[in-house]
């Protein structure tokens, strides 16, 4: 059974021509962009260093890190998200940004160990089973590669701020965008990650603040937060 579920996709693909509206229900991922951008940034440089991004939808991430430097690939499996992320593309002329549509697993399979950096952002929480992508993502890394994930906390506090206030009050998104059962304790994360054999190397938390409307990076991980973790090097 492929490890998707067509609903979640259906969401994404509905909204997908917005995708590059700021001001849009994507509002939040052009928001949070350059803080992930910049940590991943400086734990791996992106200059040069080949990167494929699981569940890049419309290129947020991807494209951004293609401007870095880097050569990057972008996989989803909603056709419509990577329709417009291979015009905007276009449109932003930016070399070494390929998009296809394919599942980690089967990228993996076909490429193993291709990549030293995988990205793979705000997508666990939208999979049947999490662990298969995070073994997908160990996989398509080199050893001593980096793998880059983040997904949403599940806990009252993360309820509260990710679908009551995200969805409810604040409208930054369409109500349904989260299921909660879905959501990913950090601990739950970090023992996928050490089953598909990653070292998990640093964390970070994602904050929002309502009355300034800004993000920033701290060290709170109760609601939304990231993991980079490392493929160890191949004993010697
Ligand atoms: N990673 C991007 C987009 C996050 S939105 C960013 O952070 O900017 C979640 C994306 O995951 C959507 O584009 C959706 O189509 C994709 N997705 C959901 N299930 C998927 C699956 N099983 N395989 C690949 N992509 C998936």
């Amino acid at each position: 059974m492929p490890n998707v579920d067509d609903l979640e996709l259906a969401k994404f693909s509905a909204l997908a021509h917005r995708w590059w509206d700021r001001d849009s229900e994507f509002r939040p991922l052009h928001e949070i962009n350059p803080l992930r951008l910049d940590w991943i940034d400086s734990l791996a440089p992106l200059r040069g260093r080949r990167v494929v991004d699981i569940g890049c939808g419309g290129g947020i991430l991807a494209e951004a890190m293609a401007l870095r430097g880097a050569r990057v690939t972008g996989i989803d499996l909603a056709a419509k998200p990577l329709g417009v992320a291979r015009l905007h593309a276009l449109e932003t002329g930016v070399a070494d940004l390929d998009y296809r549509e394919i599942s980690a697993e089967a990228l993996a399979a076909e490429q193993p160990g291709a990549y030293d950096s995988v990205t793979c952002m705000e997508m666990l929480e939208h999979v049947p089973d999490p662990a298969s992508t995070v073994r997908a993502c160990a996989r398509l890394a080199r050893p001593g590669g980096w793998v880059f994930l983040s997904t949403l906390n599940r806990n009252a506090k993360a309820f509260a701020f990710a679908i009551v206030g995200a969805e409810y009050v604040l409208n930054l998104l369409p109500r349904g965008t989260h299921e909660y059962a879905r959501f990913i304790r950090p601990s739950e994360l970090a023992r996928h990650a050490r089953d598909a054999g990653l070292e998990l190397v640093a964390t970070r938390g994602l904050g929002y603040n309502p009355l300034t409307r800004r993000y920033r990076l701290h060290d709170d991980t109760s609601v939304n937060y990231l993991f980079a973790c490392r493929k160890p090097a191949a004993a010697p």
